[in-house]
């Protein structure tokens, strides 16, 4: 559910109509609904009641500092995978040990920069990676709290991509080095072991492989602690997709009982990762139609968003709901396009045959489900400007991030001055 709806005829986010925003700050931009990620983030919360749970927002579905304080204030912590992101979580209020440090190629500063913070977890995903940050922790006299990120060897049936929990995808420590790999970690002076981690892809559409990734975590957690390592804290990722073209996606409701199920009873504490589940749905990417262009053999409309703005459709293949902000009369007539950007690439495509009220030049349209991995995956590629970003809440509206234009980026190339 999310609060985009019609008003009066118009595309509204809560109580404030998209054509007003679009008038003030121009066009395209992101708008997100307050109401909805907070409303995301509980049914998701509701969802774990009962047990030992700790909600850390992973930061890169969209990291954009008033998302993550709202967040923040109704009690999250975070999943960061990069210094930026820890500056970030920290500066919109989220308490430096309700984070988590995700990420492959964490390099030593970042490891000392978590340090430094003292924030929950770093999560470590190699042997070379743990030799670093004990070194690292050494150097800084202090004892590094670590969860070992498996990889569980679970195909998660989701778009190759982003799907990172089979023996062949680059995260995590292989299942069956495991024990290996802890028992060695076990004797370095500047290490903790507080558990395991897994996270097997993003945009889950099915409960089984969440469930056997668990069921491979608990076996694991019982081998261990045969032999004297206590495991306290399991990290089980985020992952849970969500509904983009009509599709049906399972609930929260029905995430948290096969949690339940299978590692309610192992007195672990349990963090998880939702990032697209809590903002997929709760931002809009609004753009206006630039021409309707006749092709030889296909209507295009050509917008003012492209590629650069909105990957997914390229990178992932992503169909994104479209409509209209104007609200189309019953009936209207409907016409067969091609929904398309204007930057040089055929990849820059939104939709192909896909069936629209008729649109005109001028006319605005908004992509829905755009809250992650939308702005945060946008490029200037084209020298387009990075677009605004903007923050609705009941009747208000701010723009919590300002357009970054071409002029601006320019300002920061230089032309060499060779000396001959
Ligand atoms: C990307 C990522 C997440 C969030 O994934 P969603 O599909 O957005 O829920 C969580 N944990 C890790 C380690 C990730 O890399």
């Amino acid at each position: 559910m999310d609060h985009f709806d019609y008003k009066n005829g118009i595309l509204s986010a809560e109580d404030v109509a998209i054509s007003e925003i679009a008038e003030a700050v121009g066009t395209p931009f992101y708008c997100y609904s307050t109401a909805t990620i907070e409303r995301h983030y509980q049914v998701f919360a509701e969802a774990l009641e009962g047990l030992p749970a700790t909600i850390c927002y992973a930061v890169k579905a969209n990291s954009n500092l008033a998302v993550i304080k709202t967040l923040a204030d109704k009690g999250a912590g975070a999943d960061v995978v990069s210094s930026g992101e820890l500056m970030r979580a920290l500066k919109a209020g989220v308490p430096a040990k309700k984070i988590v440090f995700s990420g492959v190629g964490k390099t030593r500063d970042e490891l000392a920069h978590a340090l430094k913070e003292d924030i929950l977890q770093i999560n470590i995903e190699s042997e070379p990676e743990l030799h670093v940050l004990n070194e690292v922790a050494g150097e800084m006299g202090k004892k590094a709290e670590v969860a070992f990120r498996i990889n569980p060897d679970i195909d998660a049936h989701t778009h190759d991509k982003i799907s990172t929990g089979r023996s062949e995808d680059k995260f995590g420590i292989e299942w069956t080095r495991i024990h290996d790999v802890i028992t060695r970690a076990s004797k370095l002076p500047h290490i903790k072991i507080a558990g395991l981690a897994i996270h097997i892809g993003s945009q889950l559409t099915e409960l089984q492989p969440f469930r056997d990734a668990f069921i491979r975590l608990r076996d694991i957690v019982a081998i261990l602690r045969a032999d004297g390592h206590a495991m306290t804290r399991l990290d089980l990722g985020g992952g849970l997709g969500i509904p983009y073209d009509d599709a049906r996606t399972p609930s929260p409701a029905d995430y948290g009982k096969v949690v339940k199920e299978v590692l309610g009873d192992l007195d672990c504490d349990l963090l998880f990762e939702p990032g697209r589940l809590i903002v997929g749905n709760a931002g809009i990417l609004v753009t206006k139609v630039v021409y309707v262009k006749e092709g030889a053999t296909r209507r295009f409309l050509i917008l003012d968003a492209a590629m650069n703005d909105l990957m997914r459709p390229s990178l992932y293949d992503a169909k994104h709901n479209i409509v209209a902000v104007i609200e189309p009369n019953e009936g209207a007539n409907l016409e067969r396009v091609d929904v398309v950007g204007p930057v040089c690439e055929t990849g820059d495509t939104f939709a192909t045959e896909l069936d629209l009220p008729a649109a005109e030049a001028g006319d605005l349209l908004a992509i829905r489900s755009a809250g992650a991995y939308g702005a945060v995956m946008a490029s200037t590629y084209n020298s387009r400007d990075l677009i605004p970003e903007v923050l609705v809440k009941k009747g208000a509206y701010s723009i919590i991030r300002e357009r970054i234009a071409a002029e601006t980026m320019l300002s920061y190339e230089n032309l060499p001055n060779w000396e001959s």
